[in-house]
């Protein structure tokens, strides 16, 4: 072990060496371990007095007395030894958070907290979350991961499964929180770029439950929709609705952030990726660490109006998608039209069919605006046009706008009683003889 009780604090014995150069290295160790051999070092868990040892072969360290080790000082060492692949961060993100929660246990009864290590090293396990969470009887592993893309991305991707997969047996919920210097969203292409191990990471929260809720009252509503489709996700395969989320920590010396990603993981293969549901946000650290059932890791309200958004978002996409398919199947039969007339008929009449087609496609009017324009004679030449052809095809349907083509002939006879304009009056004059 690294540390002992030396004159009332914890001494490091790695960090303390390392401070002095080669040629003081040996004086120092030497100092300390005839301080140790004075009783001077005792044992941080169970008090008992330590020797320092500094052979050639092990590292530096403190042992208990032969035979005498406890086993809270073997947890640490098993701790320890996990945790030697992480940064410098890690164990000052790991500090915060447990700051925080601690300070929420002295107001919360039926809240504990406590280091992985020290809570379950009478029970030797083999991995030690950084941080224990007991809310009522359920427990939570709580742990930082740094220097995700260091080592090769295969090794930790074990690792991480390792642990999620001992903690799960041990009756244990995983929590991650991820170095922020991993992440890669892309929010405008709706994707998450990810490592193996990232995807190995992203975990079930109370908050991804309403959304897993959301997505199928959507799919519900939107039958035969693919939503991540909708929204031009370009997915590697079949996806399941089932929302995950991801936590990154955002470190500045002592300040640190949380952001939460929410997403529907894609199929387990590289390259690995999800599907954006959100745009990821910022909490602080009190904010995101509220325990309530569990540790909150959300900002509800936050979360309710991005669901809001998502479903409004949604029923766009639909639209967009229903406008989209109607214009291509009228772009065909335009096509088509087109097709045809080259065909069979000489360039002259393809003339004549192009403009009477144009003077069709324009009749979508407004029938009762345009009806009270010919009242109070302020109908264009065009717009007199528009109503010809309007009345010719849709005079069944004048019902529907409590109207009728006898009313609408009344109307047509007072403007030609007032309107001189020869380019309206031909058109008045068709309407007239429907
Ligand atoms: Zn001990």
């Amino acid at each position: 072990m690294d540390v002992a009780l030396y004159e009332g604090k914890t001494l490091n014995i790695t960090a303390e060496i390392s401070r002095y150069n080669d040629s003081e290295k040996n004086r120092m160790i030497d100092k300390y371990r005839k301080a140790a051999e004075k009783k001077a070092m005792v044992c941080p868990f169970c008090h008992e007095e330590l020797r320092l040892r500094a052979g050639e072969i092990n590292e530096i360290h403190f042992a208990h007395l032969k035979g005498k080790s406890c086993q809270q000082s073997e947890a640490y060492d098993t701790y320890h030894n996990q945790t030697k692949r992480e940064n410098k961060k890690h164990s000052v993100i790991k500090e915060i958070i447990y700051n925080e929660l601690k300070g929420q246990e002295l107001i919360r009864p039926d809240l504990k907290v406590e280091y992985g290590f020290k809570e379950k090293a009478e029970e030797k396990w083999k991995n030690y979350p950084d941080i224990y969470l007991n809310k009522n009887g359920r427990e939570f592993a709580v742990s930082v991961i740094t220097n995700v893309h260091e080592i090769g991305d295969e090794k930790i991707v074990k690792t991480i499964h390792k642990r999620n997969k001992y903690f799960k047996d041990k009756g244990l919920e995983s929590i991650w929180f991820i170095e922020d210097r991993e992440l890669a969203d892309d929010y405008g292409h709706r994707v998450l770029h990810l490592w193996e191990a990232e995807y190995s990471l992203a975990i079930k929260t109370e908050e991804d439950y309403k959304w897993d809720k959301l997505l199928k009252e959507m799919s519900e509503e939107f039958p035969g929709q693919n939503i991540p489709h909708l929204f031009g996700y370009r997915a590697q395969g079949t996806m399941k609705p089932d929302v995950r989320s991801l936590y990154y920590v955002h470190s500045m010396g002592d300040d640190i952030t949380f952001s939460v990603y929410r997403l529907i993981l894609d199929q387990m293969k590289s390259p690995f990726r999800g599907f954006a549901l959100t745009e990821g946000y910022r909490m602080n650290i009190s904010q995101a660490l509220i325990v309530r059932d569990e540790i909150l890791l959300s900002d509800k309200e936050q979360e309710e109006s991005n669901r809001r958004d998502f479903a409004n978002q949604v029923l766009l996409q639909v639209e967009v998608l229903k406008a989209e398919t109607a214009l291509r199947r009228r772009e065909n039969e335009v096509k088509y039209d087109q097709k045809v007339r080259e065909e069979y008929f000489p360039s002259s009449v393809q003339e004549a069919l192009a403009e009477a087609t144009a003077v069709y496609e324009a009749v979508d009017i407004d029938i009762v605006e345009y009806v009270s324009k010919l009242k109070y004679l302020s109908l264009s030449p065009n717009e007199a046009n528009s109503l010809f052809y309007y009345l010719k095809q849709h005079k069944g349907e004048l019902e529907d706008y409590g109207l009728s083509l006898t009313e609408v002939k009344r109307w047509v006879r007072y403007a030609l009683g007032k309107i001189s304009e020869p380019k309206i009056r031909t058109w008045l004059v068709e309407i007239e003889e429907l």
